[in-house]
């Protein structure tokens, strides 16, 4: 973080924050957009994100059958955002967005190993600074220390979870993120937990069986490059085993995630933790002609659940209006700190703050919402890396949505509301929306380009061994 300067006078240095988290409810401020009271003045935060969780795959957005009655449950008792974008189809990107309320291209993390500068300054270190004890507790490497992602996590960052595609983490997770609540101290606990077991590859979990009566060829576990060899020859029965098998790791992780909850009431936390749970992009099953993710900007990838719970003072509803993944920080700011962080011209947020919305039960304002991808792999066939490259930006506002593909200079238009599943291009059909939209998405990208040079192209070999055990890279 840089030291404030004098010209600089609401920038969040430490001892001003310190001393308005425990004044802000009382004592009203002047000056710098900071004086409101702190609505949930000292309540401690619990952020889990679910790494590859599309919210169409959820029983609390209709899916029938849906594999996740914890976050079900979760979403029932608190505000339900029916739909929230991440600004990316992949983690690293989409993260560092949560964590700073910036569009990839702006907080400088668009494609693989790329690192979260110091500049940015993150929810952790906005909470550290006002006296919140900051934890993590994660399982991907790619939102790890060597990427910047624990700044301002000051009280611990554990990535003792860390493994590979083929890993099963989430029990783990629940058991070091109880440790750290079982641990509070007097200080508020900011708890951020990233569970990753829904992502690729996909294993079978016998205590939430969907799959077994599947008589083809595919197996748990197989490689991604393997699954997309043959995505062309995959049939109705094969992918129904995939999507099987992806929920019975939603399954088995919405079961961690009911644990670590069961945790917060048995301890008397429950009453006084804002939760927030998300997910950092979804995944596609042949949806557009590709499995996985990081390729597309299609809702499949992008449509993400949000959930904000506070017994007591949020009270449970469900909010149609679209919103972001940017408004997050802004969002748990406001509501702890008190301060109209959003706002505050002085401040880079590009998200929105959510406060009256989930106090007031104001409907969010209506805006256009971005999401924006720059993937290149950075090492491999050039064939390969050409089929995994994407260099895409959409915005959606009503019920349109205009996806443009930079590199080849083509726009696709879609009708959400009549067509959910992206599958009618009306784009030759509907010029003067097109029209608008694409001005919109033109002068987003003018202030939003990513650098050039954030390729991975300064990879060590260690660190794209790393990326092939991973399954990014054969
Ligand atoms: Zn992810």
């Amino acid at each position: 973080m840089r030291p404030p300067t004098r010209k600089d006078p609401c920038r969040p240095h430490r001892r001003a924050l310190r001393l308005a988290l425990f004044i802000a409810a009382a004592v009203p401020m002047t000056g710098c957009g900071v004086e409101d009271p702190a609505p949930l003045a000292g309540a401690n935060v619990l952020l889990i994100t679910v790494d590859t969780l599309g919210a169409k795959h959820l029983g609390a957005w209709g899916a029938p059958d849906g594999p996740s009655p914890r976050i079900d449950r979760l979403a029932a008792e608190g505000v339900r955002f029916e739909t929230s974008r991440s600004t990316a189809p992949w983690t690293q990107p989409s993260v560092a967005s949560i964590f700073t309320s910036r569009m990839p291209s702006r907080h400088g993390v668009t494609n693989l190993l790329d690192s979260l500068p110091g500049r940015e300054q993150t929810l952790a270190e906005h909470l550290t600074a006002a006296g919140y004890s900051s934890h993590a507790v994660i399982s991907h490497f790619l939102i790890g220390s060597e990427f910047g992602f624990d700044a301002g996590f000051d009280g611990g960052f554990d990535a003792s979870s860390v493994a590979g595609h083929d890993g099963i983490t989430s029990k783990n997770v629940t058991d070091r993120a109880i440790e750290v609540l079982e641990a509070k101290g007097d200080a508020p606990l900011f708890l951020f937990v990233h569970y990753f077991d829904p992502h690729f590859l996909y294993q079978h979990h016998e205590a939430y069986d969907r799959t077994s009566s599947y008589a083809g060829n595919l197996t748990p576990g197989m490689p991604m490059w393997q699954l997309r060899d043959i995505r062309s020859r995959l049939t109705r029965p094969d992918l129904a085993y995939l999507i099987g098998l992806y929920h019975e790791e939603i399954a088995y992780t919405d079961h961690e995630i009911g644990r670590l909850l069961d945790r917060l009431d048995e301890l008397g936390l429950a009453e006084t933790t804002l939760v927030v749970l998300t997910a950092d992009h979804g995944e596609e099953f042949m949806e557009h002609g590709w499995l996985g993710h990081t390729k597309n900007l299609f809702d499949d990838l992008v449509h993400v659940p949000l959930i904000v719970r506070y017994p007591g003072r949020i009270s449970p509803a469900v909010v149609q209006r679209p919103v972001s993944s940017l408004d997050i920080t802004p969002t748990i700011l406001e509501l702890v700190l008190g301060h109209r962080i959003a706002q505050d011209p002085t401040r880079p947020f590009e998200g929105l703050s959510l406060r009256r919305t989930l106090l007031a039960g104001e409907e969010p304002p209506a805006r256009p919402i971005y999401a924006e991808v720059s993937f290149d792999a950075p090492t491999g066939d050039a064939e390969r890396v050409a089929e995994k490259r994407a260099f895409l930006s959409c915005v959606v506002r009503g019920n349109h949505k205009l996806i443009h593909d930079r590199e080849r200079d083509t726009f696709a238009l879609y009708r959400l509301d009549r067509d959910p599943a992206e599958q009618r291009d009306i784009w030759p059909k509907h010029p003067a929306v097109a029209e608008e939209l694409e001005a919109l998405l033109r002068a987003f990208e003018a202030t939003h380009t990513p650098d050039p040079d954030s390729h991975g192209n300064g990879a060590s070999e260690e660190e794209l061994e790393r990326l092939r055990a991973l399954g990014y890279l054969r």
